[in-house]
């Protein structure tokens, strides 16, 4: 069976063939340049010893720092960590912003994990990355089941380590060795919201493109977590119609003769308050019971939608139900959430498929100006930086666009190339 780091490697060779790259740079450039491996042993509460392996691929640093996160899964793999290291340098040089791709893994289910045996597990992680990590060196973050608290104890043991270690660096610039801290503790405002902003960026910038209006387009959302949440409801405020949402149990659709425009704030509350958001329309003080109708997150996809934005999982649009899709664009916002098959399929139908190394980048870039803030030993507001991340991506996007229409190609190609151009050597 070939491995996903494979499988991105053949695809990333395929499109630089196709638009004459020269293909010995590529290959040399998507190997990584170096992948450790650690063992982590922490005590657990019945008294023994559990080893985890752990992983860090740095996989390019020609435009800055290496930069990507770190993912406690039990299906963390080598080649899954050297597949993310390498989008990694993609999207960082799609947002022109000055890193390199790294990303990081340890094979654990953490929520077996006391919060305890958690901390010992993220302070081991950090100290058996300390010699390879840095704010000019390579720089993690949070990536799937790890948070602002697995990032705060991290960088504290990186901070703990250099005070033993003697190191003469400067606190503010220890600190910006990790991203993704909580706010309070040397992070960033604004940080929490910045995957999704930056999608309704790049949103935005495509409609006007197209020639069509925001408020006529009805968007359907798959996830409504940290992205998707907040994907909602900067596009609700964008006056986009956000007529359905969904979460691992289920999604919702308001519909009587036609899509009604969904209260994001109010199926935020009923989820805090229900712990999902199926039903929500149909509970305490935010029911409508005659109109709220719970739907699959299979059909959420299969809706006849304007925008379809797919913020949870990879592979949720593939071969299976391709020709199902009614939405004429889709915004990758979680990772690979269209298959390799689907996206040709798709585009040659005429849907518009924004990559996910560009929709989602503005995550990346409120974590290089949190590093920023902390270099520069300042703080900024949440408006400042969303103002930024604005700047950022609008600018990333007409790249991405122009480069599309010089090449006669779609964004992902397009995105692929403008990347590969900057970083080959
Ligand atoms: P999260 O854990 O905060 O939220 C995930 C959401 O998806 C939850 O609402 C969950 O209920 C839902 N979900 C899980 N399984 C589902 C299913 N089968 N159907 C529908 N919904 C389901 O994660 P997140 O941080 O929002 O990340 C989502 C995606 O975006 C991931 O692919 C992640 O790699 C990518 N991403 C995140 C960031 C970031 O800054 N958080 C940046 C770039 C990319």
């Amino acid at each position: 069976m070939t491995d996903i780091f494979s499988e991105t490697k053949k695809s990333i060779l395929k499109i630089s063939k196709k638009f004459n790259l020269n293909e010995n740079a590529v290959e040399k450039f998507l190997e990584p340049a170096r992948v450790l491996e650690v063992k982590i042993p922490v005590k657990l509460k019945n008294g023994q010893t559990k080893v985890f392996q752990g992983f860090r691929s740095q996989h390019n640093n020609k435009l800055g720092p290496y930069k990507g996160g770190i993912r406690f899964h039990p299906q963390v793999t080598k080649e899954e960590v050297m597949a993310l290291s390498l989008w990694m340098s993609l999207k960082c040089a799609v947002a022109d912003l000055p890193y390199g791709g790294a990303k990081g893994g340890v094979i654990v289910d953490p929520k077996t994990l006391s919060e305890r045996e958690l901390e010992d597990l993220s302070r081991g992680y950090a100290r058996a990355i300390y010699d390879v990590i840095g704010a000019d060196r390579d720089v993690p973050a949070p990536d799937v089941n790890t948070n602002p608290k697995i990032m705060s104890w991290m960088v504290d043991e990186y901070v703990k380590i250099s005070k033993e270690k003697k190191v003469q660096i400067p606190e503010n610039i220890l600190y910006a060795t990790f991203t993704g801290k909580p706010d309070k503790d040397h992070g960033l405002a604004g940080r929490t919201e910045a995957t999704g902003f930056g999608g309704v960026v790049v949103l935005k910038e495509l409609v006007q493109r197209l020639g069509l209006k925001s408020e006529n387009q009805m968007v359907a959302v798959q996830g409504f977590g940290n992205v998707g949440l907040y994907f909602a409801q900067f596009a609700a405020d964008n006056g986009f119609k956000v007529v359905a949402v969904s979460d691992s149990k289920g999604a919702i659709t308001e519909k009587n003769h036609q899509f009604k425009a969904l209260d994001i704030p109010l199926v935020l509350k009923c989820k805090k308050e229900k712990g999902m958001v199926s039903g929500c329309y149909c509970v305490g003080g935010v029911c409508d019971l005659s109109k709220g109708r719970p739907l699959t997150n299979e059909e959420l996809l299969e809706l006849p939608v304007d925008i379809l934005v797919p913020s949870a999982l990879e592979n949720v649009i593939n071969k299976k139900n391709m020709t199902k899709i009614k939405a004429k664009i889709i915004i990758e916002m979680a990772n690979g959430p269209v298959s390799y098959e689907a996206y040709e399929y798709l585009t040659k139908k005429g849907v518009v498929i924004v990559p996910d190394i560009l929709a989602n980048a503005g995550g990346v870039t409120g974590s290089y100006i949190e590093w920023k803030q902390n270099i520069e030993n300042k703080k900024y507001k949440k408006e400042e930086t969303l103002k930024m991340i604005e700047g950022i991506m609008e600018l990333a996007f007409d790249n991405i666009w122009n480069e599309a229409i010089n090449l006669k190609t779609h964004l992902k190609e397009a995105s692929t190339v403008h990347a590969l151009k900057k970083l080959l050597v």
